[in-house]
């Protein structure tokens, strides 16, 4: 594929066309951004971090039976991908509270849930990414209701697979945002990315955040914490 047909420019990625109409290419960048845009920075070598984190834990998530959207990793922080009509909403699962339901409902940061906590998310920036109830999704039609209960079993299927995944290689899996999309041929595949900047990952044994929190909360060591995340999952 060649650099040319720019689809999209997102905050962390860049969406190419490539020859292949049902196919994308996703281009992970080293730029961040926090706080709906109003902190930004650049993380070196995020980009390569993320584009190989996610393509392996995409790879894992196939093996246990989850459709994915990644074909191949092209570039060392480029996925071509299979081309997703995306759902509106974002899935967010937490074992452990911290960030935005820490401030919403008071937990303390760190708490275990009783069992994993599934919310969504509204996909709308001039919104501000709003919580949404089922209610809410039904009402507006963002997921169709049996499509909805697929990508809820779906959801917690992927934090099974990968919280036993990270609980070997010393992580606890804290919380983490899916995105889902339909293909072509109407089946519900998984799509952006899972990646540190998706995701919060605390070493198991000293609690240290090993996760894009580091560059919202100016924590230092940003980058040494998406380079230890690749080596661990590439263990
Ligand atoms: N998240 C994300 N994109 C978003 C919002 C959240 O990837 O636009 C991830 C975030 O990194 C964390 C999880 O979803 O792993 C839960 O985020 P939370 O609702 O606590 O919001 P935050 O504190 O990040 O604003």
């Amino acid at each position: 594929m060649t650099r040319e047909n720019k689809l999209y420019e997102g905050k962390a990625k860049i969406v190419w066309a490539t020859e292949d109409p049902n196919e994308v290419a996703q281009q992970f960048k080293d730029d961040a951004t926090a706080f709906d845009g109003k902190k930004k920075g650049q993380i070196a070598r995020k980009g390569v971090c993320n584009a190989r984190i996610s393509a392996i834990l995409f790879r894992l998530l196939e093996e246990h039976g989850i459709a994915t959207q990644l074909v191949d990793l092209i570039f060392e922080d480029t996925l071509l991908c299979k081309k997703l009509q995306m759902y509106p909403v974002e899935v967010v699962v937490r074992n452990y509270a911290a960030g935005s339901i820490c401030k919403r409902l008071g937990f303390e940061e760190g708490a275990q849930m009783k069992q994993p906590l599934l919310e969504f998310f509204l996909k709308n920036d001039s919104l501000g990414d709003p919580l949404v109830t089922e209610v809410h999704i039904e009402e507006l039609a963002l997921v169709g209701g049996e499509e909805l209960g697929e990508i809820k079993r779906l959801a917690l299927k992927i934090n099974a697979v990968l919280s036993k995944f990270f609980a070997e290689r010393g992580v606890m899996l804290v919380d983490f945002k899916l995105e889902f999309g339909k293909d072509s041929e109407g089946n519900i595949v998984l799509g952006d990315e899972i990646s540190p900047d998706t995701c919060r990952f605390w070493d198991a044994n000293t609690k240290k955040k090993l996760d894009k929190d580091r560059f919202r909360r100016d924590l230092g060591d940003v980058e040494e914490a998406y380079a230890e995340m690749l080596k661990r999952v590439e263990k």
